[in-house]
């Protein structure tokens, strides 16, 4: 039996039962005879309480002492849970991300990981002991400053260490018995995906499907880790997402034409309202996000309403980032030349992922025919190879989602999906 890595969310462990009821899985995978490695999120919404509380003592918190803040949540979470094995007759260390190794680059709030040098894990798997990593955090390589890998960066961190640690499967426990056909919160119909590539996986992901982090499924991808995402609440199998399909009995699960709908109601849109229609204006505009190190998502340009020769144009980024995009703009309207500036925060996106779209014709068309059924007015469309994306008003995307969902046929015809906890905050 080799080694695997287990990942449970705040959800998870979101209370001292929660974190009892945990225990005990991961000493079965124990007695089971696998070496174990658990990475653990902060209970419940505690990063969110401690980054509200943040908020309460400084607008603008400083990176360095943001990330020392928030990396608590997960400190709390994985000594709790190395007490409730112990309890339970079996040896457990706690470890710190800088304990276990994992080095960043020193972007606070958003760092990367370059490297994983797990020694300590080993060693304390050798000996005997299940090893508690926390999770979401890390240290920079430069400064030995601690660092956090942006939010749901959990993920992250149990891919990293299982390509580090050589694990045979890293598996993430979380509220619902896998990846869906689209949010479970939202679409009751949801069905659940028995295996995902890891291309598919990846656009769901940066696409808004917060079941899994965008980063976690690239680290996965670059070192060929299966992932298997699973109910903490339930002994149900999940959903794999690997290279290659699995089998069932004997026959291969298919890649599906369409793996499902995604949503995203995090992101703000920026209008540049009068822009000179010539040469180098996108480049001065996008410069100036790129100088703030914001990133954007989808952009549109259009002939201007307000005035003649000028043209508008928008784009979406992080509703976090939105106030640092204006401020950035604003410093540099003279240099881009525009005439106003509009933020709307009230949008969603809703995203359409498969593979199988690059061979079938009609996906589009039908995409949009099913919005268009369900009274949506689109403002905004981008493209993938294997994705298409709108983005319409914040209020429509529930009854978007839906209609998307069922014109695709992913409605389940056998029981609602399960949410078996968290606030979906
Ligand atoms: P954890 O605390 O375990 O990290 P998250 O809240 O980050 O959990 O992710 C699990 C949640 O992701 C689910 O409760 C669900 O609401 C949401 N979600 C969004 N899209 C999907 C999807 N396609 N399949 C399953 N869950 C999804
Ligand atoms: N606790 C962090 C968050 O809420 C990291 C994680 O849960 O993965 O974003
Ligand atoms: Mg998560």
């Amino acid at each position: 039996m080799g080694l695997v890595v287990q990942k449970y969310g705040g959800s998870s462990v979101a209370d001292a039962e929660g974190i009892k009821r945990v225990a005990k899985r991961i000493v079965e995978a124990k007695k089971n005879g696998h070496q174990v490695v658990v990475v653990v999120s902060a209970m419940g919404d505690t990063t969110d309480e401690l980054i509200d509380l943040a908020q309460e003592v400084s607008p603008m918190p400083a990176g360095r002492e943001f990330d020392m803040l928030l990396t608590a949540g997960e400190r709390i979470s994985m000594a709790l849970l190395a007490m409730a094995i112990k309890n339970l007759g079996h040896e457990a260390q706690s470890f710190t991300g800088s304990q276990a190794g994992v080095i960043t680059d020193s972007v606070h709030n958003k760092a990367r990981i370059i490297d994983v040098t797990p020694g300590r894990i080993r060693t304390a798997l050798d000996e005997g002991n299940i090893a508690i990593v926390a999770g979401f955090q890390g240290v920079s390589q430069d400064k030995k400053d601690i660092t956090t890998l942006g939010r749901g960066g959990s993920d992250t961190t149990a891919v990293a260490l299982a390509a580090a640690l050589d694990a045979e499967v890293c598996e993430i426990y979380t509220d619902v018995d896998g990846v869906f056909t689209a949010d479970p919160r939202v679409v009751k119909k949801a069905r659940k995906i028995d295996w995902i590539s890891f291309e598919d996986m990846l656009e769901l992901a940066s696409s808004g499907s917060k079941v899994l982090l965008h980063r976690c499924v690239e680290y996965a991808r670059r070192y060929n880790i299966p992932i298997h995402v699973r109910s903490s609440f339930s002994g149900l199998t999940g959903t794999w997402v690997s290279s290659e399909p699995i089998t069932q009995g004997d026959k291969k699960v298919e890649q599906a034409i369409i793996s499902g709908v995604a949503h995203d109601t995090s992101e703000a849109k920026i209008t540049v309202v009068g822009v000179p229609d010539k040469p180098g204006e996108a480049a001065a505009i996008f410069r100036t996000i790129s100088d703030a190190e914001i990133n954007i998502d989808m952009i549109v340009q259009n002939v201007s309403a307000a005035s003649t020769g000028l043209t508008d144009i928008s784009f979406t980024l992080p509703k976090a980032e939105g106030r640092k995009a204006i401020d950035a703009l604003e410093k540099n309207k003279h240099g881009i030349g525009y005439e106003s500036l509009r933020y709307d925060d009230q949008i969603g996106k809703i995203s359409l992922v498969g593979a199988g779209m690059k061979t079938n014709p009609g996906v589009t068309a039908d995409f949009f025919t099913a919005l268009s059924d369900a009274g949506v007015n689109i403002e905004l469309i981008s493209t993938s190879e294997i994705r298409i994306s709108v983005v319409t008003r914040a209020d429509d995307v529930k009854e978007a989602v839906t209609a998307v969902h069922s014109a695709f046929g992913l409605d389940s015809d056998s029981d609602e999906a399960v949410v078996y906890g968290g606030t979906g905050r």
